[in-house]
């Protein structure tokens, strides 16, 4: 056998405690005594029933503000709000009072809580509501969020974080001012599958880690939406769906990049692709070595897919960033044969989990596991790939300071 090679037993058991990440664990403030058992009715032969965590009673948890009620908000966050244990809905912030008021009914807010935009510094005024989430178009993650730092409110802001450095580190420098928590909602750093790759590397299960390779496409259909003009996007594909691929390649490897090659396209006379670019590959080298090769298209079919080759093994999610139906493989040589593992662990909500973690955070005090400073090392990278497409030349990147807090505490 190969020197550093686990024999097949140990490996598949090493797999088999991955699904522990999810087995329930209370996090300190939860209520314990709230917890609900049942007798075990199964043979020890198979894997041990789930226990639902309690939840905090409606009063204790985390009352939120959504600000936008787009797509992210409606179908997704909103439901999740739902299943959250420490956080619920508590106010809407929308331009269209009927949408606002129909929403609210689903979810047992009040109407005098659904707000337009005009009147979001009265947030100030609502006690029930201590952390928002904006989910509005990129150029005003910025403006929301240092006005929401200054009616006292925690802030959670989807990705990407702004459309500049300079505006992240205003987001940051406002929240740090006020003494209210800023997290950036890479809900992948908290999606189970993602976490037990994370945890295969740091325990060195794929050896040395040598490339990732990744691509995130979808194809655009209405020039005219937001996510197509400049000023409100900021860039093209890049800053909506190829930060996934940059942000896993830093997540995952847990190492920031020294050097980035980029590269962007947009085919000429295509409506869609007037003011930002269709399309962008990057490189990026990171000092032990490693290497990203990502590319991201508005105009191809819909593909999301990372690879990372280690010396001893590969792990593939196929497809990855989805909201649902992931799925993780590892392939790697035993006993003189090519071996592929599939990880399973029991599906849960990511945007359930980033709700609950950020609740948790504010009501332990505790830091948040990715902050401004997460979303700002991004911001800086893409700026960074800009420069390299339009001067042909690489860009060197200064290393970072510290960008991620403390691994969440997770319930299943
Ligand atoms: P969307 O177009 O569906 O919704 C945007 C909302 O902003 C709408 O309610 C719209 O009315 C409102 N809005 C307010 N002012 C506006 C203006 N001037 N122009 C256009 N719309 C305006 O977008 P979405 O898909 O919900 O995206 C919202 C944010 O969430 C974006 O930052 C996006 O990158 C992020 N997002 C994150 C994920 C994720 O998985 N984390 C997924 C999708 C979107």
């Amino acid at each position: 056998m190969p020197q550093n090679q686990p024999p097949r037993r140990d490996f598949l058991r090493y797999v088999g405690t991955l699904a522990a990440l999810s087995t329930p664990a209370l996090a300190a403030g939860a209520a314990e005594k709230d917890k609900v058992e049942f007798p075990p009715i199964y043979d020890k032969s198979e894997k041990p029933e789930r226990t639902e965590p309690p939840a905090d009673p409606r009063e204790a948890r985390i009352g939120i503000a959504i600000v936008g009620l787009g797509r992210i908000a409606v179908n997704e966050m909103l439901p999740a709000l739902s299943q959250c244990r420490h956080a619920r809905p508590a106010a809407l912030v929308t331009g269209d009072r009927a949408k606002g008021l129909k929403i609210a009914r689903q979810y047992n807010i009040p109407d005098s809580a659904v707000l337009d935009y005009r009147d979001y510094d009265k947030l100030a005024s609502m006690p029930e509501v201590q952390g928002v989430y904006i989910a509005l178009p990129n150029s005003m993650h910025g403006e929301y969020t240092v006005r929401a730092a200054a009616a006292g409110k925690h802030v959670l802001c989807e990705k990407p974080m702004a459309n500049s450095v300079a505006e992240c580190q205003q987001m940051i420098d406002a929240c740090r001012k006020a003494g209210r928590k800023l997290m950036i909602a890479y809900r992948s750093q908290y999606e189970p599958l993602d976490r037990a790759l994370v945890k295969l590397v740091q325990d060195k299960q794929l050896g040395r880690l040598k490339e990732f390779v990744s691509v995130n496409s979808q194809n655009m259909g209405d020039p005219q939406h937001w996510r197509l003009k400049r000023a409100l996007a900021g860039g093209g594909a890049l800053p909506d769906i190829g930060l996934y691929c940059l942000n896993a390649a830093r997540f995952l490897s847990g190492e920031e990049p020294d050097e980035v090659i980029g590269n962007i396209w947009s085919t000429p006379g295509d409506a869609r692709f007037r003011e930002v670019e269709e399309s962008c590959q990057f490189i990026l080298r990171f000092p032990s070595g490693f290497i990203a090769s990502c590319s991201t298209s508005y105009a191809a079919h819909k593909s999301q897919l990372l690879r990372l080759n280690g010396s001893q093994a590969w792990a593939e999610m196929n497809p990855a960033y989805a909201y649902h139906g992931l799925k993780l493989r590892v392939t790697r040589v035993v006993d003189g044969k090519e071996q592929a593992s599939d990880i399973q662990i029991e599906e849960q909500n990511q945007f359930t989990l980033e709700m609950d973690h950020f609740a948790q955070c504010i009501q332990q005090n505790k830091d948040v596991h990715t902050p401004g400073e997460e979303g700002l090392q991004d911001q800086r990278i893409m700026e960074a790939i800009y420069q390299s497409a339009r001067t042909r030349q690489p860009v060197r990147l200064a290393p970072p300071g510290r960008t991620r807090g403390p691994q969440p505490q997770m319930e299943a």
